[in-house]
């Protein structure tokens, strides 16, 4: 593919994904330790029509976890699917004792959170 074809074939996923409400659909739900969960589909999963179907959950309190499903693409998917990967996130205690927010847990899915809510992450890099 050379260099037209690619930036014809990127614009042409760019207006499916536009007209498409699967590429715009928010799933909300609530999960343990009062944490409140939305999913969307990551731009990269309708972006690139070869990428794995995938979607980014954000944790209101900070914090996003990515969930890959490996055998289904974006032209396949629907919004179902973006519910069905959304369930699969589990949400714990901050591994700190003296922190009760909610964080990811890394048992789950590869993230260098190791078990941190946002919060507390944060301050160990030494950002803040
Ligand atoms: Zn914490």
């Amino acid at each position: 593919m050379d260099k037209e074809e690619y930036l014809q074939t990127y614009k042409d996923c760019l207006r499916d994904a536009e007209s498409s409400a699967l590429s715009s659909a928010v799933i909300t739900r609530s999960a343990p330790y009062s944490a409140q969960l939305s999913a969307q589909v990551s731009p990269c999963a309708w972006l690139d029509v070869s990428a794995p179907f995938q979607i980014t959950v954000t944790m209101a309190d900070g914090g996003k976890q990515i969930v890959q499903d490996r055998s289904l693409h974006f032209s396949q998917a629907s919004v179902a699917d973006i519910a069905r990967l959304l369930d699969q996130v589990v949400v714990t205690e901050c591994r700190l004792g003296f922190c009760h927010r909610p964080a990811f847990s890394p048992a789950q899915f590869l993230t260098n959170r190791e078990g941190l809510c946002e919060k507390c992450y944060i301050v160990r890099l030494g950002i803040v």
